[in-house]
């Protein structure tokens, strides 16, 4: 690391340090999902349709609102990556920021994914998490993360001057690709920021930097989301396996996962509010 050069404290330093922390978007001030209404679907639903992504490789999928679908691990422990887009328009994507914002560094069963601006709603509620046990560790590190961004070619390029054509970025434009039948580097803009699934990080405590650790997700584990909105949906076998150690290779082991999606029985949603896009005027600041 080069020197860096660290100015004298002010006298008053120490004050300055010892500012309150306060949470920026208190949970308090959402509207929380009805999960007893998702525990009640949940009973009912019935399988309709499952894919496998193959390691090192993306395929999309489509849900319909007010279905569930879960994503598995099978055969051995294995990260995902996923995005989510509004079905009848790919402008309105999952916002990882402003998702970590709103809820925190990881999420879990309750937590929703947020749409990007202008629309800003929830994609997805999070109705259901195995390994929601893991909780936060001696590390810091929790599962599900919405901290990074996918690994891609471009980046490996800068870092280690080589390719590698089977990045998640990569992965997920190919599966974009297949679904809309166009070319990878036509859809690559529409690849944007994921959720980690079963990912295990958290920051270094020394130098906060961004860590990685063996994901302890195991075959039969599964995180499941509540469709609020007509969802297409692309998910990448993240060429990391279990991201213990490597990505962006072919070094690691890696596993298949699957997605499973369900239909409920409809009259259990019947008190469901469905979520519209943000009623924010646009107008920014200019006259009416
Ligand atoms: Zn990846």
């Amino acid at each position: 690391m080069p020197s860096k050069i660290i100015p004298p404290a002010p006298a008053d330093a120490a004050l300055r340090r010892a500012a309150k922390p306060t949470i920026v978007y208190p949970a308090s001030t959402m509207p929380r999902p009805d999960m007893a209404v998702l525990e009640s679907a949940r009973h009912t639903m019935v399988k309709i349709h499952e894919v496998v992504v193959p390691p090192r490789n993306a395929r999309a999928f489509r849900v319909s609102r007010g279905q569930l679908f879960r994503i598995v691990s099978i055969e051995g422990p294995q990260v995902g990556d996923l995005n989510l887009w509004n079905a009848d328009d790919l402008s309105e994507r999952f916002f990882s920021g402003k998702t970590r914002a709103l809820h925190a560094t990881h999420v879990g069963a309750g937590d929703r994914l947020w749409s990007s601006m202008p629309y800003l709603r929830p994609m997805v509620t999070i109705s259901h998490d195995t390994l929601s046990w893991y909780g936060w560790d001696s590390d810091g590190a929790g599962i599900h993360d919405v901290i990074g961004t996918r690994c891609d070619p471009y980046t490996n390029l800068l870092l280690s001057g080589t390719g590698y054509d089977f990045c998640c970025h990569s992965n997920l434009s190919r599966a974009l690709a297949a679904e809309l039948k166009v070319e990878p580097c036509g859809v690559e803009h529409h690849i944007h920021d994921v959720l980690n699934v079963f990912m295990c990080t958290g920051f270094t405590k020394d130098t906060h930097q961004y860590f990685m650790k063996a994901s302890p997700v195991r075959p039969g584990d599964f995180i499941e989301f509540f469709a609020e909105i007509n969802l297409l949906g692309a998910l990448s076998a993240c060429p990391g396996g279990d991201c213990s150690a490597t990505h962006s290779s072919d070094v690691a082991a890696c596993y298949p996962l699957k997605i499973e999606i369900f239909e409920p029985d409809r009259t259990t949603l019947g008190t469901w509010t469905w979520p519209s896009p943000s009623e924010y005027h646009r107008r920014h600041g200019t006259p009416a």
